[in-house]
């Protein structure tokens, strides 16, 4: 029999339950038994849905990250807070969450460090390593819950993250080598674990291997070899398990490592499954991963039976199916979203209706198609409906997007004439200041739009407060004396969502909650048809924010990239298809933005980075397109206008050539966190706009000094031209407050007033 199980479950529980109970626990509003007791009540919940399944998931549930409990098994916490006084738990929440000295009894608590885990919206708390690093197994928390899986009437399969993966997403202190850990230190804690598991009389483990689908260098091939080797005696079967992509030039490997069976991403994959069944040894079991557990369409299960038959009658009961990667990256459950539109919804699939799927690929692979041909006949209806809806499929767009040329993200003029114009037409000093874009989104300024959006004020009210809030922001930056001004976004509740929510060819979810760290959810929209802008999103506030003031005013954008990486989106056409759409779509606003008068156009860029596929080889392709989309959205505009565009990180190294090539007038970055040293890339190749690298940390309530930001200039100017350079903070200011806006942008604009007159 074909066997279908599981690689893991959202954890938040479907109305966000976790998160409720975390933050209640981290308030001190419920006891730590409490948070346990709501912990296991959702761990039941889940199994409870995976019952039936030959083989559900144990130890994929985390109170905050499966990274981090794996370096609780593994013994492994950082020096910081050994010898704390508390429970274990107070140690858990002191990593991932840090603690002040008033919590913890010591001088305070640093968190890990957290970081996406490989290309999702997910983070991971940062495992962290150096000479001397020891581990120890503490396999409590896994053996209680494989005891708790069972009484919950599953057949229990633990999820570990492997070996190899585990030092790989390991961060090293003072350069020290990752891998000098592994066979002496980690692998015999590894063993014990195994041995204490079989001891329990489980059968299969999953031990997770995603780095197999990222180029190895030979070094870190090797340690498979010595890992799997070294756990090659292991009572248990272990399950090598890899996802988020195509194993390429490391299929052989994966395929012989000495383990009992192999899961690989048949989505991403899918182009080598045929090479995974010519080359897997005949007595191992291949897991196939055909329901895409990276979105949140329905699998086309006709299709997949259809491709699976041949492959089944040749391996038999080896074959297994699953989802394509653990299913923590989906909503959990469609059944809440009754107010969806029924046709758009009938096409969609979460955590719950894929392991539905799975069922019915189950059903017809030990006995037949008839045992499910009202579930095929139902999902065979939805597929059909979506292909040929006229809601996914607009003519005039796709003639639209077939029409772009390059020309279209062509400039009329290149830089150096254009900055020549603007500077006539903006008559900026040097080292102008500016802020990115959003100002503090007061409790008023919430409350407001959650009203206007429950229908309990009128479009009039909200419009006037709205407009106040701007009136409020414009006046404060002149007070400041700001030199290029904004008008504070008061009215986005996020800088996709905004965007979405107008644009045709979005789904807005209620309850389609996605874990992005610990207690942090993201909504993500559904992008699920030809995208079409029905009229101007943003001119009403930008151009009254504008009417408001002789100063330059900057309206603010999100780019076509952007929207896309921070969106669910279609599977029925290439991401390039969907981003060129978005990018015909902002095109039109940008152009209506300068026909209302407004010259500096900023087009927020924040997630064009995170956005790189994991593969290298495959980042040229991705970034050419991501490019060609922004220019497309951009360069429309006469040479007068001045376009920016923000980006909030800092690693610009490997992809200098493709920032240069969006051709931004002016890009603001953030880099104040290492005191302007990543602006040596710029530098060394020539970067030749302008640029404006924040000058303080958002995230931080800290004010900067005058002399700070100075400072920080100064370096600034030493790697770029001071002429070129812009003054502001990393990031918008949205989550601070007035009180520490404020001053601090008094004392930037105090810095680039000393700036100007030093220079
Ligand atoms: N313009 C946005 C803001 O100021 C940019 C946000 C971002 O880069 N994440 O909030
Ligand atoms: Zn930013």
């Amino acid at each position: 029999m074909a066997q279908a199980h599981n690689l893991g479950f959202p954890r938040i529980g479907t109305r966000r339950e976790l998160k409720f109970a975390l933050e209640d626990y981290w308030k001190q509003k419920t006891t730590a038994d409490e948070l346990l007791t709501s912990a296991a009540a959702l761990r039941a919940q889940n199994w409870h849905a995976q019952a039936d399944l030959d083989l559900a998931p144990v130890g994929d549930f985390s109170l905050y990250d499966h990274v981090l409990d794996m370096s609780f098994t593994l013994g492994h916490l950082p020096e910081r807070v050994q010898g704390l006084k508390g429970s274990q738990l107070d140690d858990y929440f002191r990593v991932a969450r840090g603690r002040s000295p008033a919590d913890c009894g010591c001088s305070g608590v640093a968190a890990g460090e957290m970081t996406k885990w490989f290309d999702t919206n997910y983070h991971y708390i940062v495992p962290e390593v150096a000479e001397g690093t020891e581990f120890s197994l503490n396999s409590q928390r896994l053996v209680n819950q494989i005891t708790e899986a069972r009484s919950a009437g599953v057949t229990p399969k633990p999820v570990i993250i492997g070996p190899v993966t585990y030092l790989w997403l390991c961060k090293a202190r003072d350069g020290y080598e990752r891998l000098e850990l592994l066979e002496r230190r980690l692998l015999p804690v590894y063993g014990q674990l195994l041995e204490q598991l079989a001891d329990l009389g489980v059968d299969w483990v999953q031990v997770d291997e995603p780095v197999l689908v990222t180029e190895l260098d030979a070094d870190w091939k090797l340690a498979f070899e010595t890992a799997y080797h070294q756990l090659k005696g292991s009572r248990t079967k272990l399950l090598l398990t890899t996802y988020f992509g195509a194993l390429g030039e490391n299929l052989q490997q994966a395929c012989n490592l000495p383990v009992a069976g192999l899961h690989v991403d048949a989505i991403r994959g899918r182009q080598e499954v045929d090479a995974v069944v010519d080359w897997l040894p005949p007595h191992k079991v291949l897991s196939m991963g055909v329901i895409n557990g990276r979105n949140i369409w329905k699998t086309d299960l006709r299709a997949v039976l259809e491709w699976l038959a041949p492959i089944h009658d040749k391996l038999g009961d080896r074959l297994w199916v699953a989802p394509s990667c653990s299913l923590l990256h989906v909503p959990v459950d469609l059944a809440l979203e009754t107010g969806l539109d029924p046709e758009i919804r009938s096409w969609l699939a979460f955590a719950t209706q894929k392991l539905d799927e799975l069922r019915v690929l189950r059903t017809a692979l030990n006995h037949g198609t008839d045992a499910v041909a009202t579930q095929l006949a139902d999902n065979a209806r939805a597929i059909a409906s979506r292909r040929a809806s006229t809601r996914v499929h607009n003519p005039n767009v796709k003639e639209q997007a077939q029409a772009i040329t390059p020309e279209l993200g062509e400039r009329q003029s290149p830089y150096s004439v254009r900055a020549e114009k603007q500077a006539a037409a903006l008559k900026l000093p040097h080292y102008p200041t500016t802020t990115i874009g959003s100002f503090p989104q007061t409790t008023d300024i919430r409350k407001t739009r959650l009203a206007y959006r429950k229908q309990e004020i009128s479009h009039e009210l909200y419009v006037t407060t709205m407009k106040a809030e701007i009136e409020h922001a414009v006046r404060e930056q002149e007070k400041l004396g700001l030199d290029v001004l904004v008008h504070g976004e008061a009215e986005r509740n996020d800088m996709v969502e905004y965007f979405g929510e107008q644009l045709e060819g979005y789904l807005f979810t209620r309850f389609g909650w996605v874990q992005s760290y610990g207690s942090r959810c993201v909504k993500p929209p559904i992008l699920y048809g030809d995208i079409q802008r029905p009229g101007p999103m943003t001119v009403e506030w930008i151009a009254y924010a504008r009417s408001l003031t002789d100063k330059p005013l900057k309206g603010m954008l999100t780019g076509p990239v952007t929207i896309l990486n921070w969106s669910f989106v279609r599977d029925d056409q290439p991401r390039r298809d969907t981003a060129f759409q978005l990018a015909l779509a902002i095109r039109q606003e940008v152009l209506d933005l300068e026909a209302a008068g407004v010259n500096i156009i900023q087009i927020d860029e924040a997630a064009l980075r995170e956005g790189l596929p994991l593969r290298r080889s495959q980042w040229q392709d991705y970034l050419d397109w991501a490019v060609d989309a922004f220019r497309i959205t951009a360069n429309a505009v006469s040479d007068t206008t001045q376009i920016h565009t923000h980006m909030c990180y800092s690693e610009f190294n490997d992809i200098i050539r493709d920032i240069a090539r969006m051709d931004a007038d002016v890009i603001t970055i953030e880099t104040s966190r290492s005191a302007m040293e990543l602006l040596d890339v710029f530098e060394e190749f020539r970067y030749p706009n302008e640029i404006g690298p924040g000058v303080y940390d958002i995230h931080s309530p800290n004010i900067p000094s005058r002399e700070q930001i100075v400072s920080l200039m100064s370096k600034a100017a030493e790697r770029v031209p001071a002429e070129r350079l812009w003054v502001n903070p990393d990031c918008g200011l949205k989550t601070r407050q007035w009180e520490e806006v404020v001053p601090a942008l008094e004392n930037m604009v105090a810095a680039a007033k000393e700036l100007r007159q030093a220079g």
